[in-house]
């Protein structure tokens, strides 16, 4: 733990990771997200997590859901297209034909063991750049060979339950983040460890966020962060940048709508809202 370096994420630290749009830019320069994810009842995490990643500026978002996902986006999101799997309420298969410059993994995805094996399927053919966040995380907890098959530099976005369930029980603090850096080295790995001050961890590097609120305590806030993250790794920033920044933004995002609804009104809806705020914000 000596060479452990912590660095506190304010606005002075992301300003400088900030990509500006040039007058002559075009959609494809943005990148395309994929969000994968959702389960029968659980198609809005899908839809916030693929409004978020329109919102933190991908080029183009595609959702891949269960059939029962197909009007419940196309009817409340027209920015995004739909791919649905041949299973009316879970997926079953990760079988697509875009090509996608990056995956949202995860939110309301449910556990099946058939997800699981289409999980397993397709990272032995894929190395798309991924964050995996909820269930996803679920997954690779249930079965642990999950993880030797992530693409180097996969993002992870546990809050406490999930983080325990991959990488056991901690004592105190210090020996949480000690497990999580342990386990970010082993699997080369980024790890974004939720809760009031989220701290991400890559390898012995700390970087503690210092945005955000009570207000986010709130369904579906957790679905709106693995959108924002994956939409700025579509747009080309590194993966350590797009979570330090996202997580920021998230953060931001949530501190000026609350002036807006309070911390007891504040919904995940909001938090996408807000987004503009907190870009317009950090000039
Ligand atoms: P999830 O539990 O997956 O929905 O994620 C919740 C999100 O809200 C994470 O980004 C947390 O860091 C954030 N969050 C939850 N409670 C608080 C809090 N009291 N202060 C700041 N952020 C919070
Ligand atoms: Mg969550």
């Amino acid at each position: 733990t000596t060479n452990t370096e912590a660095e506190l994420i304010g606005k002075h630290e992301v300003l400088p990771l900030y990509k500006p749009r040039e007058k002559f830019s075009h959609k494809g320069q943005f990148g395309h997200s994929l969000i994968i994810g959702g389960s029968h009842g659980k198609i809005g995490a899908v839809t916030l997590a693929s409004r978020a990643a329109l919102s933190a500026g991908a080029g183009l978002v595609t959702a891949y859901v269960p059939k029962c996902g197909y009007m419940v986006l196309q009817a409340s999101f027209p920015e995004a297209m739909v791919i649905t799997d041949t299973d009316e309420e879970i997926i079953t298969a990760i079988e697509f034909d875009i090509e996608p410059t990056v995956i949202g993994f995860g939110v309301g995805l449910g556990t099946n063991t058939k997800t699981i094996s289409a999980f397993e399927a397709f990272l032995e053919k894929n190395k798309i750049p991924l964050v995996i966040d909820a269930d996803g995380i679920n997954m690779l907890a249930k079965k642990k060979t999950l993880l030797k098959l992530l693409p180097e530099n996969t993002i992870l976005t546990p809050h406490a339950k999930e983080l325990e369930r991959l990488v056991g029980a901690w004592k105190d603090d210090f020996d949480k983040l000690k497990k999580v850096k342990a386990f970010s080295k082993k699997y080369t790995c980024i790890v974004a460890v939720k809760g009031a001050n989220t701290i991400t961890v890559f390898g012995d590097k700390l970087y503690i966020n210092t945005t955000g609120n009570p207000g986010l305590s709130t369904g579906g806030s957790g679905d709106v962060l693995t959108g924002i993250i994956t939409g700025f790794l579509s747009q080309g920033y590194e993966p350590l940048e797009a979570t330090v920044f996202g997580v920021y933004l998230h953060g931001r995002s949530a501190d000026i709508a609350v002036e807006d609804f309070g911390y007891q009104s504040l919904v995940a809806s909001h938090v996408i809202d807000y987004l503009g705020q907190a870009f317009i914000d950090l000039f």
